[in-house]
């Protein structure tokens, strides 16, 4: 937590970390806040037709205590596996804590899986117990057979047994101490979003919690400050979702909103912001990207918004301080080390071009494939120095993957990016989404962005497709605004990037599509687009 502000070099050389001996997520995000103000507003639940429900930090830790006390009498103990597979709602956040009291791992699920995503997570990590509702339910049961390590199911709505239902047993249990967990205990299994291949889970100590607080404190403007209410439209089973906004929320004792949007609806989202008066926000860029085609109602009031899993882009940052008047706040990380470079609009300038600087706390440098830092300006790998809080413990069952993730002392993040002569990052492309082309080493993103800067696009992607002279060509694929692709607009979009970023990165090819692949996270799939 960030105690010195000032400008942007002093927060960082006045930053300490403060790991204490003992620390647990369930303990820190909801029992401290219960203890000294039990009626202190936690969660505001909105269900599909608007309605609210609220929770407090007491209530929340009166039904974490006694889940946690059920989950004891099924065996639920130190370092075995609960899953989560339930959309935003209190449900998540009393499993998560529940979990936690018996220094269990929490495993989240997104609740969109289908029955292979959700079998290969459930007996990858073998989770011992599942709490889910009747759609996940379904999906469950259609599996179950194949998990032999899943003995117990609970649902939120009512079922048969073997089935438990959630709220009954958390009624009739009597609560018990919670174990006590140190920071490196292991606390949450959240699986990568698969982007580059078969997902990977990411196993993470209590402390990731404290390791996230300042970068967000940055991202969300000195965050937590009056009268802020936070939300994301991402799912809590990404860590970006859980980590970038949930859990620092109640961290803080900011208020929260949940609220289940199963397909992502710029209109709804800002009639929830104005009606809730939502202030600090996470937005992935697929989501701001929408939320720019939409209008934005008067009574939108926002303070400061994160956003990052992909590139992006300078549109967008123009876009949020001119019409939403508040600033995005880029942030880079991946599922292993999360949220290690920032940009604080209000104490640094922010860059085109460059995410910005390391998050106070965190060592981030750009290497070579020995492992030794490269000259400024230079391309190579971003990389995290250990021991850092943020840092994942390893992947789960996985011991080589997890040796090769590091060369020394140094987290390899596998992309690429630079590092100019003030320690600004930026971000060039993933290692296997760089295009070679002529000679040429081209990374999506640029090009992306200056097609997404363009009034008539939508989305864009970008890839290398073989070709037997260059290696590879650019290949653009575009959604267009509704009734606008025509060979016309291919012409202006090609010309566009020769113009505005470098005639030999032009895509040679250009296809306007309907929609692109994109992983549960909204991370364009640039793997399927090559294959496709
Ligand atoms: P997998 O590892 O399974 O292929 P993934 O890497 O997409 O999936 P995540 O951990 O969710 O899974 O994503 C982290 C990655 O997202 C980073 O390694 C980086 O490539 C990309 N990313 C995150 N933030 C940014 C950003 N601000 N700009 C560009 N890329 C980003
Ligand atoms: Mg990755």
């Amino acid at each position: 937590m960030i105690r010195h502000w000032g400008t942007w070099d002093e927060i960082r050389a006045n930053f300490r970390w403060n790991i204490p001996a003992r620390f647990n997520i369930a303990e820190a995000c909801c029992d401290s806040w219960a203890r000294d103000d039990p009626d202190r507003l936690a969660l505001t639940h909105v269900a599909a037709d608007g309605a609210a429900t609220t929770w407090s930090y007491g209530q929340l830790k009166r039904a974490s205590d006694r889940l946690a006390a059920s989950f004891a009498a099924r065996g639920v103990g130190p370092g075995d596996r609960v899953g989560v597979l339930l959309e935003q709602g209190p449900e998540v956040l009393i499993t998560h804590f529940a979990a936690q009291k018996r220094g269990a791992i929490v495993l989240p699920l997104f609740s969109l899986f289908g029955p292979d995503a959700l079998s290969f997570r459930l007996a990858d990590s073998g989770a011992k117990l599942v709490v889910t509702d009747a759609g996940g339910l379904a999906k469950i049961d259609a599996i179950r057979a194949d998990l032999p390590d899943l003995a117990e199911v609970y649902a939120t709505d009512p079922a048969s047994a073997p089935v438990r239902n959630l709220w009954d047993e958390i009624e009739a249990a009597r609560p018990i101490p919670p174990v006590e967990t140190g920071p490196d205990d292991p606390a949450l299994l959240v699986y990568t979003s698969g982007t580059t291949g078969p997902p990977k889970g990411a196993l993470h100590a209590h402390r990731v919690l404290l390791g996230h607080l300042p970068g967000i404190e940055c991202q969300l403007e000195r965050f937590p400050q009056p009268g802020d209410v936070g939300w994301t439209p991402a799912d809590w089973a990404w860590i970006g979702g859980l980590m970038d906004l949930a859990m620092p929320c109640l961290y803080h004792g900011v208020p929260l909103i949940s609220h289940r949007m199963r397909k992502f609806d710029p209109d709804r989202a800002f009639d929830l912001i104005a009606r809730h008066k939502v202030r600090t926000l996470f937005l992935p860029p697929t989501a701001l990207k929408l939320m720019r085609r939409a209008s934005v109602p008067e009574a939108v009031d926002i303070r400061a918004i994160n956003s990052g899993g992909e590139s992006l882009g300078p549109d967008l940052l123009d876009w949020g301080r001119e019409v939403l008047g508040a600033p995005i706040n880029e942030i880079y990380g991946q599922t292993e080390c999360n949220l290690v470079v920032n940009t604080m609009a209000s104490a640094m300038e922010v860059r085109p071009g460059m995410i910005g600087q390391p998050v106070p706390g965190h060592e981030v440098a750009i290497i070579d494939a020995d492992g030794h830092e490269v000259p400024r300006g230079e391309t190579g790998e971003i990389a995290v120095k250990r021991p850092d809080p943020v840092m994942f413990l390893g992947y789960w069952n996985q011991p080589e993957k997890t040796a090769e993730k590091f060369i020394g002392d140094w987290l390899k993040t596998g992309d690429l990016g630079m590092m100019d002569a003030d320690g600004y990052v930026g971000f060039v492309s993933r290692d296997d989404d760089v295009i070679t082309s002529a000679g040429y080493r081209i990374g999506p993103s640029e090009i992306e962005h200056c097609l997404n800067g363009h009034p008539d696009v939508v989305m864009a992607a970008v890839v290398g497709v073989p070709d037997a002279l260059r290696t590879e060509v650019v290949k653009a694929f575009v959604i267009a605004r509704d009734g606008t692709a025509s060979d016309t607009l291919r012409d202006a979009l090609i010309q566009r990037v020769r113009d505005k970023v470098s005639p030999h990165v032009a895509p040679r090819a250009l296809d306007f599509v309907d929609s692109l692949p994109l992983t549960a996270t909204g991370k364009i799939m640039r793997r399927s687009l090559r294959e496709g």
